[in-house]
């Protein structure tokens, strides 16, 4: 292995500086198909914040080490946006994703995945390798990390299992990663060395590192901050939100609509709450894939996006309903009556409803009805 190797030749347009307030990654809508007829993933949501730990569970084959995959950028999402530290990967080159995905993720799995015929410590300096230059010091201090400092010159058939999952965490660790990446990381492990690895997992998120971790333990599940569940490639919500509190969603995202329609950049002073809602929705809606927020501006994800709508759509078709069936034209009748029965309308009843006025472009107050499926039949 050469002493030291740079990479200056390649540009260094991959370092974004930190919102706190950013995700640390976000993933919205990500389909992954293999060979055209697997379905591995099946547009899943997910916000991770700077430091979080975050445990995915779910049955074998459910989607959970494609996911990791796709975020440490191992794999390409075949539809949907990943964002890493503020990064859109998609935006990257074959050479950048490289050196991205080597200053971004450090990979922890359940294999150990150690070349047979290095030494601990060459395995260690292997990763740095492939990030920018060796540095035998600072391999030697990641191994002291993880309490193998005696065991440097070691070859992994010389480690336990534990050993070696402690030199695959010191490697991960090396290029001081944004995020971890653990694919079961104790799947393999006796229950010491679970133990050991999963004190030691513990302690680097105590120093902040954030952490993504396959289990199917749900008592390793229970030690992370937050826990999904991925079934068939779809992210099952634990958390069941009320029918008031998606009315509350369904109301910020329509004001982030007309903000968008108006060519308007939102922020979320400007937000009105009428039903009961305050800011502490913000970071719900954030974890749930709905919106971005970057300091106090406010964007819709794709999914929110999605979600506004549907939702401005049925308000509109309802104020046109009033205003062409019963003739009621004052706003403030429109407006209110149109709020209170939009939340009752199914999307079958939509499409009814949009046919029945023929399919309008318009509501009453010359704003833009987003098309739903009805229309593009009608149009055919
Ligand atoms: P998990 O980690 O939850 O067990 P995976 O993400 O490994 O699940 O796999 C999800 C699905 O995608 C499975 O049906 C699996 O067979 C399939 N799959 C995974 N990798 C590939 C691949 N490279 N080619 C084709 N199918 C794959
Ligand atoms: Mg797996």
């Amino acid at each position: 292995m050469p002493a030291q190797m740079q990479m200056q030749d390649v540009e260094d347009k991959t370092f974004v500086p930190m919102d706190p307030e950013q995700p640390m990654i976000s993933i919205e809508n990500v389909r992954k198909q293999y060979n055209g007829s697997v379905v591995a993933l099946d547009g899943v949501n997910l916000a991770v914040k700077p430091g979080e730990w975050v445990a995915i569970m779910g049955p074998s084959g459910s989607g959970k080490s494609t996911l990791l995959n796709i975020v440490g950028c191992l794999d390409l999402p075949t539809s949907g946006r990943v964002v890493i530290a503020g990064t859109d990967t998609s935006s990257l080159t074959g050479r950048e994703l490289t050196r991205f995905r080597a200053e971004t993720a450090g990979f922890i799995f359940q294999q150990f995945h150690l070349i047979p015929y290095l030494t601990a410590l060459e395995n260690v300096m292997m990763a740095q390798y492939f990030h920018s230059m060796t540095d035998e010091q600072e391999a030697r201090k990641a191994l002291d990390l993880v309490g193998l400092k005696d065991r440097s010159h070691h070859l992994p058939s010389q480690l336990s299992g534990g050993e070696q999952q402690r030199v695959s965490i010191a490697r991960a660790l090396i290029n001081q990663p944004r995020i971890l990446l653990a694919d079961e990381p104790t799947g393999n492990l006796d229950a010491e060395n679970e133990r050991i690895v999963m004190s030691l997992l513990r302690e680097l998120h105590m120093q902040g590192n954030t952490i993504l971790m396959v289990t199917h333990d749900p008592i390793i599940g229970e030690m992370a901050d937050r826990k999904i569940v991925l079934e068939h490639g779809r992210i099952i919500h634990a958390q069941h939100y009320t029918f008031e509190e998606e009315i509350l969603f369904d109301e910020v995202l329509e004001q982030l609509w007309v903000f968008e329609e108006r060519a308007e950049h939102a922020t979320q002073d400007q937000l009105q709450f009428e039903g009961g809602g305050n800011l502490k929705l913000l970071p719900v809606m954030q974890d749930i894939g709905l919106l971005h927020r970057n300091g106090k501006q406010l964007a819709m994800t794709l999914v929110g996006r999605e979600r506004a709508a549907s939702h401005v759509r049925r308000h509109r078709l309802a104020e046109c309903l009033f205003a062409e069936t019963i003739h009621v034209k004052n706003d403030r009748g429109l407006k209110s009556n149109a709020c209170t029965f939009d939340q009752l309308l199914s999307s079958e009843m939509t499409e009814k409803i949009c046919t029945f006025l023929n399919h309008p472009s318009q509501c009453p107050h010359g704003n833009l009805i987003p098309p739903g499926p009805c229309c593009s039949y009608a149009n055919t």
